[in-house]
């Protein structure tokens, strides 16, 4: 974990000796902005090494909520893309239609894809399912986070395919992982825990492979990053957020013996990706009847909800306006 030094804190940075603005517990270092900042991206490239995350991938589609973790992983791409083989980077960002929040965060998308000269596509959930995500909650009376998140997932790996990138990058950093990952232990859903892990594999024209760079970044170091750099992100939060008091309790426990023993977390992350690798979870996957797309019965959630609400399974729909849409040409911003 990170920390911003006070002003009226004098201690001086471990590789250039001017005044530190940061120190970071778990590696016992005190930086300054500039060694801050080249510290976490190679701590993405160390990550990236680890697990082999970038072998055999050129181009990669970012996805982007205009969270900090999320445009902090673009800049650090940005930043890192000379040191790795990938060729090309596209940039995300799926409008669901939430009033401010929303707006905010497509804002904040196009600045950082300007700022860091990334091409960028900007979906919006109304064009293709006709409705926005209150729209859909109100019709489909599912939790809002599960909506979103299905939807969220069938959009990219659709447009990932269509657009034929090697994988998909996500912004989920250790913490967030860390959670996910406890949570389903105790629930014991293995393949969920199992699709945390740095690189899942993709099936050719059906799956992409999703990637997670951030897979041993704290996200202290995230927020710290995102304000060293500048970067601008969404502060509006989104409306349907919700504290989950099972995630709450476990991160207050993984806080607690990170706090006892710097480092920890980092220790754990590693142990989870060496056992997890092995669960198999493409086993069940075949195409969904109507679009195509990943299912696990032969139809997809997206078509499978779309029979209830539009009494049609609008999945074959979808890929023809994201085809159309991808025509077009990504946003050159
Ligand atoms: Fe989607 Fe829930 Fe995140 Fe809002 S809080 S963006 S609804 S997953
Ligand atoms: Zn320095
Ligand atoms: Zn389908």
């Amino acid at each position: 974990m990170s920390k911003i030094l006070e002003d009226n804190v004098n201690y001086k940075c471990r590789k250039c000796g001017s005044r530190a603005s940061v120190r970071v517990t778990y590696a016992k270092l005190l930086l300054c902005r500039e060694h801050f900042l080249e510290y976490i991206e190679n701590r993405v490239l160390n990550t990236m090494k680890r697990y082999g995350i970038l072998k055999d991938t050129k181009r990669i589609l970012v996805a982007l909520s205009g969270g900090k973790d999320s445009l902090s992983l673009l800049h650090i791409l940005s930043k890192i893309k000379d040191k790795t083989e990938l060729e090309e980077i596209i940039g995300i960002h799926i409008d669901l239609g939430l009033g401010e929040y929303s707006l905010e965060s497509i804002n904040a998308v196009k600045k950082a894809c300007q700022d860091t000269g990334t091409n960028c596509i900007i979906i919006p959930i109304k064009e293709l399912m006709d409705h926005n995500l209150p729209e859909l909650v109100e019709l489909t009376r599912r939790p809002p986070c599960s909506l979103c998140g299905l939807i969220k997932r069938y959009i990219l790996n659709l447009t990932a395919i269509e657009l034929g990138v090697d994988a998909v990058a996500l912004g989920h950093h250790m913490d967030d992982v860390l959670v996910f990952i406890i949570k389903d232990f105790l629930f014991q859903d293995n393949i969920d825990m199992a699709k945390m892990i740095p690189v899942t594999k993709g099936i050719q024209g059906l799956l992409a492979k999703k990637i997670k760079l951030l897979y041993e970044i704290y996200e202290d170091d995230l927020s710290t990053y995102a304000y060293l750099a500048g970067i601008k992100t969404t502060k509006t939060p989104c409306p349907y957020k919700y504290q989950d008091p099972f995630k709450n309790s476990i991160r207050k426990m993984m806080d607690e013996l990170e706090n006892y023993a710097p480092g920890f977390k980092i220790s754990v992350a590693r142990r989870l990706a060496k056992n997890l690798e092995k669960t198999p979870i493409l086993e069940e996957i075949q195409p969904c009847r109507y679009c195509g797309m990943p299912s696990r019965n032969g139809i997809c959630s997206i078509c499978s909800l779309t029979m209830k609400i539009h009494g049609e399974p609008i999945g074959p729909k979808i890929k023809v306006k994201i085809k159309n849409k991808l025509q077009q040409g990504t946003l050159h911003l």
